[in-house]
């Protein structure tokens, strides 16, 4: 495997910075997103006339790539480290249906497990980091 190039990016959403990640194939070079905008995109709720398509990690995934990778992720405590989340499905019928199907095009992805009721995916090579102590009030 060849170490891909980490850059600076620009948030293709909102113009700010989105941080140091690799370029994901689907954006033009130079952007990526941001984890607010990537939050807010996958909050927005599909409508009558509209279905919001990147509410699915699937297609939110094929669209801006992989967070951890090409944006900031979010993290899930495990074993006293903490992994990036790289997709989340509801644990039911549906969702694991949708995880596997996620699995199987995103090959590097795996269950790191069942958190509440959210199947949490990581990249398979993810070996957790330690959890980042939050700074001492003096
Ligand atoms: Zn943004």
């Amino acid at each position: 495997m060849t170490a891909e190039k980490i850059r600076r990016l620009k948030c293709a959403c909102c113009g700010g910075e989105a941080g140091h990640w690799q370029q994901w194939h689907n954006q033009d070079t130079g952007w990526g997103l941001c984890r607010t905008c990537a939050d807010w995109i996958m909050s927005q709720p599909s409508t009558r006339t509209y279905h919001n398509e990147l509410a699915s990690p699937l297609q939110f995934c094929r669209t801006y790539g992989l967070p951890g990778k090409n944006y900031e992720p979010r993290y899930q405590r495990h074993c006293g480290l903490d992994f990036a989340i790289v997709a989340s499905f509801p644990n039911r019928v549906k969702g694991t249906s949708d995880a596997n199907e996620f699995m199987a095009l995103f090959r590097g992805t795996s269950v790191l497990g069942i958190f509440g009721d959210q199947i949490i995916l990581a990249m398979k090579d993810d070996i957790g980091r330690k959890p980042v102590e939050p700074e001492s009030q003096a």
